[in-house]
């Protein structure tokens, strides 16, 4: 924090600066291959948008360009599934971290279909079928969801992203028949992929979804609609599982770098939290070996050292 605090940052000169100094970093990673949809998008691509608790963005580079926001959706299906279920839901998801990638399926296997936390893939997967359990129209609901809270009304699926995953998508599909073998879906596995496929494939921009995650800077009240969209008890939680599982794999080192809560996407998107400061979203395609975005990790690490802002 600079002597005289936070609240005179010039946020705009500040991303401005970042969006220089991380332009050497490309070539570093690699865009994700493995959704053929995505493997089509541009490398050199590097946007970021802060939202403050006033309401106000500030944003540079490519921030109002859509991009597919895939695990980092997992946040809002799980804000959703908290408010239909409480104790019941951690019955059929842990949350501690899993020191295993995103998609693995040895560790379900040990752990009789039981997944560690609701950010891994076969969390996700559970947390769709309880959604599917409680609403007609599960895919409207998040969109719903998602639309309220970043107060855009345009933002929609894209449905060629979805298609393309739920083709190469086969170890999805063997966690959730895993999962139902041991009864932790309830819905039909078709079902459940669907909604899940779906959910990932939500097209937003970084403006989006610095907005949609700003009521958890603020105690689960959104300073932009006025709505509760979490109670203050559920937001410290969602808040303690991006810190220990929003990055894959690399959660310690990400808390060690930057110190705030977040989610990362396989789309080369990050959002991070604030509590009591802001919310803020980068996104650049190319990925580390861990899967999150190389030119976005090291963004959010230089807004944390030049603000001084973290949670620790
Ligand atoms: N839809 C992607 C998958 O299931 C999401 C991965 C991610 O963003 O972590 O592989």
């Amino acid at each position: 924090m600079s002597a005289s605090g936070p609240d005179v940052i010039d946020y705009q000169k500040l991303l401005d600066e970042i969006a220089r100094e991380v332009e050497p970093l490309y070539g570093q990673g690699k865009v994700a291959s493995y959704i053929p949809a995505l493997a089509r998008v541009p490398a050199r691509k590097f946007g970021m948008a802060l939202t403050t608790l006033d309401g106000k963005t500030y944003r540079t580079g490519d921030a109002t360009e859509n991009f597919s926001v895939q695990s980092i959706t997992k946040v809002f299906t799980l804000s959703i599934a908290m408010a239909y279920m409480t104790g019941e839901l951690w019955r059929r998801v842990g949350r501690e971290p899993s020191g295993n990638p995103f998609n693995s399926l040895v560790q379900l296997e040990y752990e009789h279909g039981v997944p560690r936390n609701p950010f891994i893939n076969a969390g996700a997967l559970v947390i769709a079928d309880v959604i599917a359990a409680h609403s007609p129209d599960p895919k409207g609901l998040i969109r719903d969801f998602v639309r309220r809270t970043s107060a855009n009304p345009s933002i929609d699926y894209d449905l060629e992203v979805a298609r393309s995953e739920a083709e190469a998508g086969f170890r999805n599909a063997a966690m959730a028949n895993f999962m139902k073998s041991h009864g932790n879906i309830e819905s039909p596995v078709e079902t459940v992929l669907d909604i899940y496929f779906t959910q990932c494939s939500l097209a937003m921009n970084c403006v989006d979804l610095s907005r949609a995650f700003l009521h958890l800077a603020n105690q689960g009240r959104s300073p932009i609609t006025g709505d509760e969209v979490a109670t203050p008890r559920k937001t410290r939680r969602i808040n303690a599982l991006m810190l220990t599982c929003g990055l894959y794999d690399a959660a310690g080192r990400f808390a060690f770098h930057v110190g705030l809560p977040a989610k990362s996407g396989v789309g080369g998107g990050i959002v991070a939290v604030a509590p009591r400061h802001y919310s803020v979203c980068v996104w650049s395609p190319e990925l580390d070996t861990t899967g999150n975005s190389v030119l976005g990790s090291h963004a959010l690490e230089m807004l944390t050292n030049r603000t001084g802002v973290s949670i620790f």
